[in-house]
C-alpha cells in the first residue's frame, strides 16, 4: 500500500527514514511515551474521533471551502487553479485544525493545563482559543522581540483567558521559545500537555500533527473528484515546520501522478544569511528532539533565519518532509520576501481574497509553474491563512504608513 512511500513510512522509533526520532532528555522519555499511548488509542477511538470531527465542523467551521480561482487561472493562461480555503477557518488559519485535536487528547488524559511556543503569535491564538473553549488553563511562551512585533496577538492571547510568557533567552524569537517549552514541560508534566504548533519535535509530536493537520488533503481530494471527477496534478503549500504543507499533501503522496510541492521562505534568497529556506539551504542535524535539516552556521551551530513571514521564521523542518525530499517523492522551492509580497498584492485584487504573507509564498510560486502547464491540468493551492494580520507589515515593506 505504502508503495512510493517506503522511504517516509514511519517506523515504531518515530522515524521517517532517516529523519525524526526522539533526541529528548530522560526527564520527557516518560512524557513521550505517555502521550504515544494516549495518542494511539484516542485515535482508533470512535467517540474521540466523533468529538474532535463535530468541533471541526461546528466550531471550527470545517469542511474548508475548495475554490475555483477562475480570474487567477485566466490571467496565468494554464492549469486551472483551485485554492483550498484554510483562512476561513475560525481563528484565520489552519492551526486550529491541530490545536483542537491536541487539546482534545489532553483533556481525555486528564490534563488540566496546556502550554504552547508561539512566533508571529497564530499558534498561541489558536491554542487559546481552544483552551477557553474546552476549559483548560494555558500558557502561552514567546520571545520578547516576537510579542513586540506582534502586540495585538498578545492581547488577543491574554483576553482568551492565556498567560503570555516572555522568552528572553537567544534571539528572542521562535525557536527560543520552543526550547523554552520543553524545559517548562519537564517541571510541570502531571497535569500539563505540550500543544507544539508545527509537524516538528520528538515522535510523536510530528505524526500526530501530521495526522491532524491531513483533514486538509482527505477533504480537497474527495472535493476536486467531485468538482473535475480526477485528481489534481499538483499540490502547492507553504513550508515553516511544514504542517498546512504535509496535510495539503498526506492523502495525495500514494498517488504518483501528483506533484507535491513546498515553498519555503528564502527570506532575500536562499544563497544569502537572511533566509529560511531550510530543505534548500539546510543540512541534517539533530535539535528541538528531532534529526531533520536545519539552516546552519560554518560552524554547523543553528543559524538565526530570516523570513518577511513570522510563520515561515523557523530554522528547521518537519522530518517527513526531509524523508519526502530526499525520497524526491515532494518537491522544495524557495520563495523571496519580493515574490511572496508581490503574489500577496496579486491575489488580493485579483481574488479579492487576502492571503496571509506566509500562503502568498505558495501563492507565488503557483504564478510562475501554472502558465508553463496545460489548461486540462489542475492545480490545489493552500491558503494556509487569512492576510488581515499582515497588512500593516506589508503597508511598510511598500514604503506607506498606516495610522490607527
Ligand atoms: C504558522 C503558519 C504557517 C507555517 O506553519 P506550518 O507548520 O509550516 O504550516 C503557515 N501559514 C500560516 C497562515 C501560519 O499561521
Amino acid at each position: 500500500m505504502m508503495g512510493a512511500m517506503t522511504n517516509a513510512a514511519i517506523d515504531e522509533r518515530g522515524f521517517f527514514g532517516a529523519y525524526g526520532g526522539q533526541y529528548v532528555p530522560e526527564t520527557l522519555m516518560d512524557a513521550l511515551r505517555e502521550l504515544e499511548e494516549a495518542y494511539g488509542r484516542a485515535k482508533n477511538d470512535p467517540t474521540f474521533r466523533a468529538e474532535l470531527s463535530a468541533l471541526l465542523d461546528e466550531y471550527a467551521g470545517r469542511p474548508s471551502r475548495l475554490f475555483y480561482a477562475r480570474r487567477m487561472t485566466e490571467d496565468l493562461g494554464g492549469a486551472k487553479v483551485y485554492l483550498k480555503r484554510e483562512d476561513l477557518n475560525h481563528t484565520g488559519a489552519h492551526k486550529i485544525n491541530n490545536a483542537l485535536g491536541q487539546c482534545l487528547l489532553a483533556k481525555r488524559m486528564g490534563k488540566t493545563r496546556v502550554i504552547a511556543e508561539t512566533g508571529a503569535g497564530q499558534h498561541g491564538v489558536a491554542t487559546a482559543t481552544c483552551a477557553a473553549l474546552l476549559g483548560l488553563a494555558c500558557t502561552v511562551y514567546m520571545g520578547v522581540k516576537d510579542m513586540d512585533r506582534q502586540a495585538l496577538n498578545v492581547y488577543r492571547m491574554r483576553l482568551l483567558g492565556a498567560e503570555v510568557c516572555g522568552v528572553t533567552s537567544g534571539t528572542g524569537t521562535l525557536q527560543d521559545a520552543v526550547s523554552e517549552a520543553f524545559a517548562a514541560w519537564a517541571s510541570c508534566l502531571d497535569d500539563t500537555h505540550y500543544v507544539v504548533g508545527s509537524c516538528v519535535g520528538p515522535h510523536p509530536f510530528p505524526e500526530m500533527v501530521r495526522d491532524f493537520q491531513a483533514v486538509i488533503s482527505a477533504e480537497s481530494r474527495e472535493q476536486i473528484l467531485l468538482r473535475e471527477g480526477r485528481l489534481p496534478d499538483a499540490v502547492i503549500a507553504c513550508i515553516g515546520g511544514g504542517s498546512n504543507a504535509i496535510g495539503s499533501f498526506y492523502h495525495f503522496i500514494e498517488d504518483e501522478g501528483v506533484e507535491l510541492i513546498g515553498c519555503e521562505g528564502a527570506g532575500h534568497g536562499a544563497d544569502t544569511p537572511d533566509t529560511a529556506a531550510t530543505l534548500t539551504a539546510g543540512a541534517p542535524a539533530v535539535y528541538h528532539g528531532m534529526r531533520t535539516y536545519f539552516c546552519q552556521d560554518d560552524q554547523g551551530g543553528i543559524a538565526p533565519v530570516y523570513s518577511i513571514s513570522a510563520g515561515l521564521d523557523y530554522p528547521g523542518v518537519g522530518p517527513e518532509h526531509a524523508a519526502l525530499h530526499d525520497a524526491g517523492r515532494a518537491r522544495y522551492v524557495p520563495v523571496t520576501d519580493d515574490e511572496a509580497v508581490d503574489a500577496f498584492e496579486y491575489l488580493s485584487r485579483t481574488e479579492g481574497i487576502i492571503p496571509a504573507i506566509e500562503s502568498s509564498h505558495a501563492i507565488a510560486y503557483a504564478r510562475t509553474l501554472v502558465p508553463t502547464m496545460r489548461k486540462d491540468q489542475i492545480v490545489i493551492v493552500t491558503v494556509s491563512g487569512r492576510g488581515d494580520k499582515d497588512v500593516a507589515a506589508i503597508a511598510r515593506y511598500r514604503g506607506e504608513r498606516i495610522h490607527d
